[in-house]
């Protein structure tokens, strides 16, 4: 198992009229060994550029890239020991499964034998035993997905990198490769690198979230943290549905923070994320009640029933504020209702 740091690395490209574009602005972060860390945030924001240095693809424009402590930045990529499975999954059609993933063994002049074992244990691992002999044309996307997962394994690579490798494929296939990948990993020991833009994925996978914004490392931390915690209005957004509503920050004390939102004043149980002049208050669907005491007055609009909760869209002077009920349910709370919005301290968040 190794580590892998990444040291204030940058990569900027030029685009065809000669201007400069900085795809990964000066980011540094580790990953430890048998940590499954994953890259995530919105298109363009530099995920894929970050693992192409990774894997050797690209090289940095500077920093450095550590793998168990060695700079592996002038390294080409087959000497890198790393592994990439991408969303396009990249299978040669013309060779079968069991083809297809001896590629790399054959490549690397490792006996007949020895590539016939690994192949059919690696074949277990992914749960293709007996596809060994099939063209991948007459597999599904999430077979094919997990023949290329198959093919990146079976090198034994020290980093296993992925870059979006479920976007290909249906939502129930997408669920159910999700929770396999990570059995997999696990079961394996391998340090791993997962690049989305999908916070499901990112929640459920990841030992350690790198949040990415515009090339820049907006937070690091583990799932729980930057859902509970989330150190920016971005952050805060983009891991799950909240709703911001202004506030004015009366105390900030030891453990807790005093608040006043329009006239109410609350004790909340957090402080601020980070430190800043300006504070807003960030109340995840779950983090709102309807209650009478609630100072925030708004009307219904829509009402989603979802069997075990139901989801309120309530327009209010802050906009549109979404609210999820567990039952039991109040059937009076009808689209077209007027009512008053509360918050739950407990659970409130003071973001910068
Ligand atoms: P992500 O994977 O997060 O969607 P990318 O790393 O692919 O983002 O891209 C980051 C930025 O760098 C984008 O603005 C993209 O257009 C630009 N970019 C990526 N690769 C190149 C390249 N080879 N030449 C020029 N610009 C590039
Ligand atoms: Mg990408």
């Amino acid at each position: 198992q190794v580590s892998l740091k990444i040291e204030s690395v940058s990569k900027i490209f030029k685009d065809y009229k000669g201007r400069e574009i900085k795809a990964v602005d000066n980011i540094s972060f580790e990953v430890k060994p048998g940590e499954f860390v994953t890259l995530l945030g919105p298109s363009g924001c530099g995920k894929t550029t970050t693992l192409r240095m990774i894997a050797g693809f690209e090289k940095p424009t500077s920093g450095r890239i550590l793998i168990n402590d060695t700079n592996v930045v002038e390294i080409p990529p087959w000497k890198r020991d790393t592994a990439m499975v991408f969303q396009s999954y990249g299978l040669f059609p013309h060779m079968n499964v069991k083809e297809n993933i001896a590629y790399g063994l054959k490549m690397r002049k490792i006996p007949k034998e020895e590539i016939n074992k690994r192949v059919e244990n690696i074949l277990k691992i992914v749960g293709l035993e007996g596809f060994g002999d099939r063209p991948p044309s007459s597999l599904s996307g999430g077979q094919q997905q997990r023949v290329a997962l198959a093919r990146a394994l079976v090198v034994e690579p020290s980093v296993l990198l992925f870059d979006e490798p479920l976007s290909n494929l249906d939502v129930l296939l997408r669920e159910q490769m999700r929770v396999e990948i990570k059995r997999i990993q696990r079961e394996v020991g391998i340090t791993a690198i997962y690049v989305t833009h999908d916070r499901t994925e990112a929640l459920t996978l990841s030992d350690k979230i790198v949040l990415m914004n515009k090339g820049k490392i907006e937070q690091i931390g583990t799932p729980e943290d930057i859902y509970e915690r989330p150190a920016s209005k971005f952050a805060a957004e983009f891991i799950g549905k909240i709703n911001f509503f202004p506030i004015e920050v009366l105390e900030i004390g030891k453990e807790e923070t005093t608040i006043r939102l329009k006239g109410k004043t609350y004790k909340i149980s957090a402080l601020p994320t980070a430190k800043s002049e300006k504070y807003i208050l960030g109340c995840r669907p779950e983090g709102l009640k309807i209650s009478k005491e609630g100072p925030i007055s708004g009307k219904i609009k829509t009402v989603v029933y979802l069997g075990n909760f139901i989801e309120y869209y309530i327009d209010t002077e802050f906009g549109e504020v979404m609210i999820k009920i567990v039952p039991p349910f109040e059937s009076e709370l009808v689209e077209g209702s007027e009512v008053k919005i509360d918050i739950v301290p407990d659970i409130a968040k003071i973001i910068p």
